[in-house]
């Protein structure tokens, strides 16, 4: 399938690693171009090492701490300098830093909805005059966590919660304009962020294998090569009629585990029918 990426420029937020790498290298994968912005300078430079190898075009990637709205306006005429449009915007970076309730404090709170939230807007705001010259697309990555809870992590939950509520608003307010934006809600994706979670607990092979059991669609996390397959198709114009979407990309984690769960003591189908309308 084409997505006509070709010469098309994608600003992708914490693209050097994980879900935003795999993103990057989707977009290469089919001609596009990504721009990554990236505090870890040494992944960014690794994943330009790999991406030259399948790409004939200059990718640029930019060191960059988001929660800097000022250098989020610069990052993005520094882009325009350099390539000359922007087609698509990918807000992706985030970190499940779990403050909560109890183990948190109002400030801890604040800092993580600004890692974690205000830069998807500083983004989407200095990215808009050009995505309206293009009629572009922003793909938003939020989270299960804002659907199902997790516990003692107030700040991301809310957070991504944030973003699927400025998914829906944005795409209300940018029809004008023809730009689309939709949201991915993964939900357990093996990255380096996702690892360093699960090395907090004391085993973490059990740990992993706890949820793992708990995905229905095999039994297995998602890849971030699933994630970016989706990503590519929203960003795409086959997708053209698609926007203000929450988009699951979680082999039913979040919708399908009770059901199954309960249903592994059901013995008939009266039992699978009373389940499936108990909402
Ligand atoms: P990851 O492996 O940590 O990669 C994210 C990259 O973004 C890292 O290189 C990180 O740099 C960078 N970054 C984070 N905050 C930044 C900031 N303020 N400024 C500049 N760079 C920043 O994370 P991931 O697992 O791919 O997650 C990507 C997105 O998916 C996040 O929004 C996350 O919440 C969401 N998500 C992931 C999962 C999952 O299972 N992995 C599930 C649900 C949602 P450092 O490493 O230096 O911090």
């Amino acid at each position: 399938m084409n997505l006509n990426f070709k010469n098309k420029v994608f600003v992708i937020t914490g693209g050097a690693k994980g879900i935003g790498a795999e993103i990057a290298t989707k977009l290469v994968e089919e001609e596009g171009i990504p721009v990554i912005l990236d505090k870890d300078e040494k992944a960014a430079e690794a994943l330009l090492e790999r991406l030259g190898k399948i790409s004939n075009s200059t990718i640029f990637a930019h060191k960059i701490d988001l929660t800097d709205s000022d250098k989020c306006r610069s990052v993005v005429e520094q882009v325009v300098q350099d390539c000359g449009r922007i087609d698509g915007l990918i807000n992706n970076a985030g970190v499940n830093d779990g403050i909560g309730l109890e183990k948190g404090s109002p400030e801890a709170f604040c800092n993580s909805i600004q890692k974690n939230l205000n830069h998807y807007y500083y983004m989407a705001h200095y990215c808009l005059p050009y995505l309206k010259e293009r009629s572009g697309v922003i793909l938003n990555i939020a989270s299960k966590t804002a659907m199902t809870g997790q516990g003692n992590t107030s700040g991301y939950a809310a957070a991504k919660g944030g973003v699927l509520a400025l998914t829906r608003e944005w795409a209300v307010e940018l029809l004008p304009y023809h730009i689309r934006i939709n949201a991915i809600i993964p939900a357990e994706v093996m990255t380096p962020l996702y690892r360093n979670w699960l090395n907090s607990f004391d085993d973490p092979e059990a740990k992993e294998k706890s949820i793992t059991d708990q995905i229905p669609l095999g039994n297995r996390m998602t890849t971030a090569e699933e994630i970016a397959n989706t990503a590519a198709f929203l960003l795409s114009e086959k997708a053209s009629h698609v926007t203000g979407q929450h988009i699951h990309v979680d082999g039913g984690y979040v919708h399908l585990d009770r059901i199954i769960g309960s249903t592994s003591n059901c013995r008939n189908n009266a039992c699978y029918l009373y389940l499936a309308n108990d909402h």
